[in-house]
């Protein structure tokens, strides 16, 4: 090949310096450059793909970022930026409204067949879990759009086979409520005495009504003994369904009758999945949590623990439909408080990949 010999040895010579000062530049480089350009190379860009590349600098900055003390009104201004982006690829509408007036707010991701719902915001004071819902929803649309990996989850296929219902805020007055308390609002004796005289409403799960929308549902609800009136948590209403909050997102499950669904609160770092299975959906479902939980590394609650709790979404939907049905506590474990939105990165790499694992695992059952 090289008829002369010097040269061979010069070319090899050279290719062999420039690998090694690639190696010890690679070993310069601080633990920290080298950790963030790990998680940048998670997302494997096909550069060859020129619309992909138009794409990817609109997709400069992230819409859903950290935002403390996060509203409806914050949520609201985060939706209309996601669907100037990416109105291609979601669709934005509103199951109802909530008792004050509220839009609740559908996102619709993805075109498949299966379809999951996915739910944050049920309680007032886990604001948080609307962030992380949102936030869930951006990357896979980003993902989409780049025609990236999230790790080894090829977005554009996903989302071909499954369609992602977000619900980022079921209960927006109640998130209200947790974080501006009840100076705008009238009948503030009411909301006074559902929070035991406390002016301090930091803690407020419940609706407007001052029901508790996790106990709202036809599970058990009318052995299910909970606060006898509306309370800042734990009032299950007059009747299942008496919310309109509770009523929409039931009517939107009866509707979609969604393959799995999701519901997001705080918190625990736990994974619920049962409600009284038979046999054969018990051995699925609880290999599903598994798998879950292999992801997001919560504990799974036991079969035992869980039967105390009833009336919740996820009791009604594994009741009603026979599916799969999650309710995943975020967070550690921390006493009638928010968690704090600066901990959102974390719950958002811990729980990235469960939705998408799920869409995979139904997808073949
Ligand atoms: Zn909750």
């Amino acid at each position: 090949m090289f008829q002369d010999k010097k040269l061979y040895l010069t070319i090899t010579l050279i290719t062999l310096l420039l690998a090694l000062l690639a190696c010890s530049r690679e070993e310069e480089k601080p633990q920290k450059i080298i950790e963030e350009q790990r998680n940048n190379d998670k997302i494997k860009v096909n550069h060859r793909d020129k619309e992909n590349i138009k794409n990817q600098q609109k997709l400069a900055d992230s819409i859903i970022v950290k935002t403390p003390n996060y509203t409806y009104t914050m949520l609201k201004k985060q939706l209309i930026k996601l669907e100037q982006n990416y109105n291609n690829y979601l669709q934005l509408s509103s199951i109802g409204k909530s008792v004050q007036g509220r839009k609740l707010y559908l996102l619709k991701v993805g075109t498949g067949k299966e379809k999951i719902g996915v739910i944050g915001g049920v309680h007032g004071r886990e604001g948080i879990t609307s962030l992380l819902t949102l936030k869930l929803a951006e990357d896979y649309i980003r993902a989409m759009i780049r025609g990236a990996k999230i790790n080894n989850y090829n977005l554009t296929e996903i989302l071909k086979k499954t369609s992602f219902y977000f619900i980022p805020m079921l209960n927006p007055d109640g998130v209200e409520i947790a974080i501006n308390g009840i100076k705008k609002l009238d009948n503030k004796e009411f909301y006074l005495v559902a929070n035991q005289n406390s002016s301090d409403f930091k803690r407020w799960k419940a609706n407007a009504h001052g029901v508790d929308l996790n106990k709202q549902f036809k599970a058990n609800w009318q052995k299910l003994k909970a606060e006898k009136r509306p309370h800042f948590a734990h009032y299950k209403g007059p009747s299942p369904e008496s919310e309109p909050e509770s009523k929409a997102l039931a009517e939107l499950t009866r509707q979609e009758e969604f393959d799995a669904v999701v519901a997001f609160h705080s918190s625990g770092d736990v994974i619920y999945w049962y409600y009284n299975q038979a046999e054969e959906s018990y051995q699925r479902d609880y290999q599903l949590a598994k798998a879950l939980s292999a992801k997001n590394g919560y504990r799974i609650v036991k079969a035992k623990e869980s039967d105390k709790v009833a009336a919740g979404y996820k009791d009604w939907f594994i009741k009603k439909f026979h599916r799969p049905g999650f309710t995943i506590e975020i967070g550690s474990e921390i006493n009638e408080k928010p968690l704090p939105s600066y901990e959102l990165a974390k719950y958002f790499q811990e729980n990235r990949e469960v939705l998408l694992e799920l869409a995979l695992l139904i997808n073949t059952n």
